[in-house]
């Protein structure tokens, strides 16, 4: 009887009520409210203000269900077993109410209780930051963790929001404490962020970490992670709430789903975009030229684009819209309302973008064909600048055509000949993908090198990359 994904999210919410804690429904995933963020990135973003003392609040202790939208890691969906764009954070949070020992403590006991979750303590390590020596105790000597099992850590990771290496965001901040989950095959994956929320950062360093009125916290477990071990399963994309979405990505793609193959990695990715797409498409953000529009267009491109490398040649994507609603319905009924406006503004897109990448895709069989006569192995960046600026296929899925005929692909000429195309730098920090060839350039200028497809690569390897 392994635990549903559903059960652990009430699960969740129902012990943190049992301390007091009063369940908030979850904010929006695009809060146009908030300028600072194109989508909601943790649980934490709908209390900004009172972390800061700057609301009358009703209570000091919250928890919740939040939608969660991370751009930074659309290059990690496929690559690693267990990031999505979107997905759901449960968070517990205190205003000037509880601090370290309770959070602490709570998340020890929700996590290995036999009346919680009852994962076997012997699978749990932690990070502390460096000189918090506080949180150190509390876990060796309240908890009683071996030494052996807390590292101490630098800024870039155990500091929220990252400040290092020089700036970080202005805001609420503090040191923080994760809880990693050890597989089977020795590897960790983190699956809660304890995060002592007691400075306000403004400007750059030195001097800039100002103490709050109060001492909060502002916790974040990832729902489908923790889901993920406690059912056992390699993936977050085989739970028992987004395996039926990766099914019926198979069956509209007319494949089998294997794990280990290129079709799994590809409808997985279809799994995850078609979840982040429907839920902003309910929001009414459609996929556009700006901002989140943008990142939802050039979401929908990416599933198209696996789409197309498993032959399909006309809009799929939005056959999955009822799907992702079904097998999100506890927690998000309101899905099921929208199905008909949310699938046909998918359909639209990808109607429109499948008209573009045939004559790119027909360009660059004809590359193959050519470098095979030359005997060249190198697909030449000025060719793969050109597929970009002309036909809109990103470089990455060039590159990854390129592998399959044992060609490489030459970044730094790419780059070279992107630089030339856009001239000067970008001054529009929030667009992230615009049809015009421009923006495309600056999109492209500003996209990690494709590093290969791991799909099976726990969290500890990919921190290497
Ligand atoms: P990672 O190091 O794995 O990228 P993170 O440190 O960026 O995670 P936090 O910002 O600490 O993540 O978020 C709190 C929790 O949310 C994480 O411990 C994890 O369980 C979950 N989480 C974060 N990013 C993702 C994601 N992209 N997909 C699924 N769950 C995530
Ligand atoms: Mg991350
Ligand atoms: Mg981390
Ligand atoms: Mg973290």
């Amino acid at each position: 009887t392994k635990m549903k994904t559903d059960e652990l999210r009430e699960k969740y919410l129902e012990f943190f009520e049992t301390k007091g804690c009063v369940r908030q429904p979850s904010d929006v995933l695009v809060p146009a409210w908030d300028p600072s963020v194109l989508f909601t990135p943790a649980g934490m973003n709908q209390f900004k203000d009172h972390f800061l003392g700057k609301v009358k609040l009703d209570f000091t202790r919250a928890t919740t269900c939040q939608k969660c939208l991370r751009t930074g890691d659309i290059d990690n969906v496929g690559r690693t077993a267990f990031h999505h764009t979107f997905f759901e954070m449960l968070g517990n949070f205190s205003f000037g109410d509880y601090f370290k020992p309770e959070a602490i403590a709570w998340a020890w006991e929700f996590l290995t209780d036999k009346k919680w979750l009852g994962i076997e303590p012997g699978r749990l390590n932690v990070t502390v930051y460096k000189d918090d020596d506080e949180a150190f105790q509390i876990w060796n000597e309240s908890i009683g963790l071996p030494t052996s099992r807390i590292t101490r850590m630098e800024e870039d990771e155990n500091f929220w929001p990252a400040s290092a290496p020089s700036e970080g965001p202005d805001g609420v901040c503090g040191p923080c404490s994760e809880i990693y989950y050890q597989l089977d095959d020795g590897s960790d994956v983190e699956i809660w962020n304890l995060v002592f929320t007691q400075f306000n950062r403004v400007g750059p360093p030195p001097n800039n970490l100002h103490p709050l009125p109060s001492k909060n916290i502002d916790t974040g477990m990832g729902l489908e992670r923790t889901a993920s071990v406690l059912q056992g399963v390699p993936t977050n994309f085989h739970i028992d709430s987004l395996l039926p979405i990766v099914h019926a990505a198979a069956e509209v793609c007319g494949v089998k789903y294997e794990y280990e193959s290129d079709n799994g990695r590809r409808l997985r990715r279809i799994t995850d975009h078609a979840r982040a797409a429907v839920f902003s498409v309910h929001e009414n953000v459609y996929p556009g030229p700006k901002d989140a529009r943008s990142v939802i267009r050039r979401l929908i491109r990416r599933a198209v684009l696996d789409g197309y490398q498993m032959n399909l040649r006309e809009p799929f994507l939005y056959q999955l819209t009822s799907a992702v609603a079904d097998a999100s319905k506890a927690a998000y009924p309101e899905l099921g309302q929208t199905t008909q406006r949310v699938a046909e503004a998918i359909e639209a897109e990808e109607r429109a973008f499948f008209a573009t990448i045939d004559g790119g895709m027909k360009r660059i069989n004809h590359l193959f064909e050519e470098m095979q006569t030359e005997k060249s192995v190198m697909v030449p960046g000025a060719e793969a600048a050109d597929l970009l600026t002309t036909y809109g296929v990103p470089p990455e899925l060039v590159q990854t055509l390129a592998a399959e005929q044992n060609f490489t692909f030459d970044w730094v000429g790419f780059r070279e000949a992107m630089e030339k195309h856009a001239g000067d730098s970008d001054g529009g920090q929030r667009v992230l993908f615009q049809t015009g060839p421009l923006e495309t350039l600056k999109e492209a200028l500003r996209e990690t090198p494709f590093v290969g497809y791991e799909s099976t690569q726990s969290e500890a390897t990919v921190k290497g990359i």
